[in-house]
């Protein structure tokens, strides 16, 4: 048997997705003298802020500034708690909100990430234009500028392939390290702090099913390596834990993910059940649908768009991918539309024809006013289901990501970020305002390295 490897660190992070990588970037660039290293289970499986879209929410960036848009952490703040009813901590939302502009000036400023500002989803609950995101409008390039500035970073040593198995210590004297699995060798690591960065539970059928049993049966197309081990170690310390029923949902085409971009409903495009009939205003955010979708018979639904939306999102990375993986087809008309999605050619007939003819402006019987334009064939058309996307519930820790006991005392030396912990987003799907998850994913991380700078560093004093 090999013997254990003993390998010594100032700051030990599992996993390096967004969250991960911005508290190792985030230390690199605050405190040098500080080494760092990053557990990573597979590096070449995608986590999931790659699998995200990325749109990125900061308030009060120049980007909004340069655009004439006036916004504020307290009005971002506000538009989260209208949307998680206040199921929150408050301390921590406020504590992001005022952190995010900040984290994205650096992401762009330090690390070389390339953000502007995408308008695209505002109408999902944010009071002005405030998404940040790549020009592909994905997650890969925004990983892999953060994981070369890393790479760069000659204190920063990510471990690939490696398994945190667990950690060391306990909640009253606090945590030492960690213990791992690399290749068949057993690694025992000590560090002066442990940043668990390894993301939520959503591929653990058996927590998703406990926590979130609307969606015990759907598909969850995040990431495969979100295998709920932040709260087990949290569990097993003592940890408190929170929020738990909270989660992103999605709609998606086939399980592996591949979906849609939300636009094609919000230019003008429907979603109608099995029998060709609209259900439900396809407005209101894409979390709160999934579980409606759900419901619907045959727990699917087909969303409709035309030629003229399809032109505006085509370029999209999950548009282009959704083509290219035959998710998306195109009909002439709407009877060889019905035919191809197998639904009653009649009654979807009417559907259109009524939302076609709804006058311009005015609510229907869903409360959605008609769009501008009506929507005219050729149609584009996707069958799909609600999925799980991510989930938001877990750790509780405070504004620094410091991990808490149910009494509210630190448990020394651990901080945790990104969907490990207890987030922002109340305790359902419907608390999700969009872009929640990549906000605490950056900002929490930024936030974490910013501290831990300060109290081991005299460099990030
Ligand atoms: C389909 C989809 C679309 C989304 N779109 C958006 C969006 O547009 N905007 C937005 O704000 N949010 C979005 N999200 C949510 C967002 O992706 C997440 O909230 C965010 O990426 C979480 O970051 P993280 O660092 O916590 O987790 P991840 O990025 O998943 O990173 C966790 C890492 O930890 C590693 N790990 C896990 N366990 C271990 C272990 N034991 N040892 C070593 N490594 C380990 C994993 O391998 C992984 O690489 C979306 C999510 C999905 C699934």
């Amino acid at each position: 048997m090999t013997e254990t490897q003993l390998l010594d660190t100032d700051v030990l992070i599992v996993g390096a997705g967004g969250t991960g990588l911005t508290v190792a970037a985030a230390i690199a660039s605050f405190a040098p003298d500080l080494r760092v290293t990053l557990l990573e289970r597979d590096l070449s499986s995608p986590c999931n802020s790659a699998i995200a879209s990325n749109f990125i929410p900061a308030a009060g960036t120049r980007f909004q500034r340069a655009a004439g848009i006036e916004d504020s952490p307290e009005l971002l703040l506000a538009d989260i708690l209208k949307k998680n009813g206040g199921h929150v901590d408050l301390r921590l939302a406020r504590a992001i909100c005022e952190g995010s502009a900040e984290a994205v000036h650096w992401l762009v400023d330090e690390v070389g990430v390339a953000l502007e500002l995408a308008p695209e989803l505002t109408w999902l609950g944010h009071s002005v234009v405030r998404m940040h995101a790549h020009p592909e409008r994905g997650g890969p390039p925004v990983l892999a500028a953060l994981r070369r500035f890393v790479q760069a970073c000659s204190q920063v040593e990510i471990l690939d392939q490696t398994v945190c198995t667990g950690l060391a210590g306990d909640a009253l004297t606090g945590i030492s390290g960690v213990s791992a699995q690399r290749a068949g060798q057993a690694l025992q690591i000590r560090a002066s702090r442990v940043v668990l960065a390894c993301g939520g539970f959503g591929a653990r059928p058996e927590l998703v099913a406990a926590h979130i049993p609307e969606m015990a049966s759907a598909p969850h197309i995040g990431s495969a390596k979100d295998l709920g081990d932040a709260l087990d170690w949290g569990q097993s310390l003592g940890a408190a834990l929170a929020l738990m029923g909270s989660y992103q949902g999605r709609d998606c085409i086939f399980a592996d993910g591949t979906r849609v971009t939300p636009p094609v409903l919000n230019q003008g495009g429907i979603a109608v059940n099995a029998a060709g009939l609209r259900f439900v205003n396809e407005l209101q955010d894409y979390s709160s649908l999934a579980r409606v979708y759900r419901q619907q018979p045959g727990q699917a639904a087909y969303f409709i768009w035309d030629q003229h939306i399809q032109q505006q999102v085509a370029g999209v990375l999950v548009m282009r991918q959704a083509m290219e993986r035959g998710g998306i087809v195109q009909c002439a008309d709407s009877a060889l539309l019905a035919r191809t999605l197998g639904l009653p050619a009649a009654t979807l007939e009417a559907t259109l024809r009524q939302w076609a003819d709804l006058p311009r402006g005015s609510p229907d019987a869903f409360g959605r006013a008609a769009p501008e334009r009506p929507l005219k064939p050729p149609y584009y058309a996707a069958r799909i289901t609600g999925a799980v996307a991510h989930t938001q519930g877990g750790l509780v820790v405070d504004t620094a990501g410091r991990v808490l006991k149910p009494d509210g005392q630190p448990i020394p030396a651990l901080h945790a970020g990104g969907n490990a912990i207890a987030g922002i987003s109340g305790d359902s799907c419907t608390g999700y305002l969009s872009g929640n998850g990549l906000l605490v994913a950056y900002t929490s991380g930024y936030l974490i390295a910013r501290t831990i700078a300060a109290e081991l560093s005299p460099a990030g004093a």
